[in-house]
């Protein structure tokens, strides 16, 4: 029997940051489930990539460079999808992250941290997300269905320590998935649904330097710390994710809008103690 309630045979999903480790991921999980998948990086090789793996497993897939700070270079790969595949049903924003330069240390104080690298982190986040809902949104208004996946972080509801400018732009996002759910319904149509997922602690590239020790691999203090207030013990695997993207861009969450999935192995919600 088909499942209907997780059907996404189809549809035409947009992913930025899709070269990277979690996002990657994404795309590949929906392409499996019969949705066409745009793999939009900053980087093209990256995006190559994954398009490529995407194919070479039975799915449907197209590579496009594209740069979620600059409005429009998201146009043209809205453009080029809506050339290829003629709607776009499913937005997940997923460039995002850190900068070593944005996060206090023993060397870098918070008093010191330089203006670009907070503008950068800030940017990238917050602004890397609204863009695309600025421009996908646009189409989704025209179409008058759609489903947007916003990438926050479980610092978004408590800010963790060093990386002030990320979870500044995390806890942002958050409030922009709510303001943007309750505008495109109600402006343009109750079949446009937007939340957000917030993942917990997972080991890639933005956050290693973070976890691990350079030299020996072995986990930092910090990184020590994160998994013992982690009831799951243990940091995510990009795997983890799967299950709450499929039911947020699914029919099973037609009446869902407007709220952050918190998919942390139960970190934000230990107290500690
Ligand atoms: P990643 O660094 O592996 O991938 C990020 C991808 O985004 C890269 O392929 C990069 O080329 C691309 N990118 C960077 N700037 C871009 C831009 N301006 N336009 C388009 N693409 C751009 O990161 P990841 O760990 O897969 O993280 C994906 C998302 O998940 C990010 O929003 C991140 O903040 C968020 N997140 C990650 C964690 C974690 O533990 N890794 C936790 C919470 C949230």
């Amino acid at each position: 029997m088909k499942d209907k309630l997780f059907d996404l045979e189809g549809k035409v999903a947009a992913l930025t940051g899709a070269g990277g480790v979690l996002i990657s991921m994404m795309a590949k999980e929906l392409a499996a489930r019969g949705a066409k998948i745009a793999v939009l990086d900053l980087v093209p090789e990256a995006a190559q990539k994954v398009a490529d793996e995407i194919k070479a497993a039975g799915g449907q897939a197209l590579a496009l460079a594209c740069n979620a700070l600059d409005k429009p270079s998201i146009e043209v790969a809205c453009a080029t999808i809506v050339k290829e595949w003629g709607r776009v049903d499913i937005l997940v924003n997923g460039a995002g992250g850190n900068n070593k330069k944005a996060t206090t240390s023993p060397e870098l104080s918070f008093f010191d941290m330089p203006a670009d690298a907070l503008r950068f982190v800030m940017d990238l986040n917050l602004l890397g997300t609204i863009f695309p809902c600025q421009v996908f949104g646009k189409l989704m208004a025209q179409q008058k269905s759609g489903v947007i996946i916003n990438t926050s972080s479980m610092n978004s509801f408590r800010p963790l320590t060093r990386i002030i400018g990320y979870s500044a732009a995390k806890a942002a996002i958050n409030n922009v998935t709510q303001w943007l759910a309750v505008h495109m319904a109600q402006t343009y149509s109750p079949n446009i649904r937007v939340n957000a997922i917030a993942p917990g602690f997972f080991e890639t590239l933005q956050n290693k330097f973070l976890l691990r020790d350079e030299k020996t691999g072995e986990l930092t203090a910090r990184g020590n710390q994160i998994v013992s207030h982690t009831p799951a013990g243990r940091f995510g695997t990009p795997e983890d994710l799967l299950g709450a993207l499929v039911w947020l861009v699914s029919p099973s969450a037609s009446f869902v809008s407007g709220i952050v999935v918190p998919v942390d192995g139960g970190f934000s919600a230990y107290s500690g103690v």
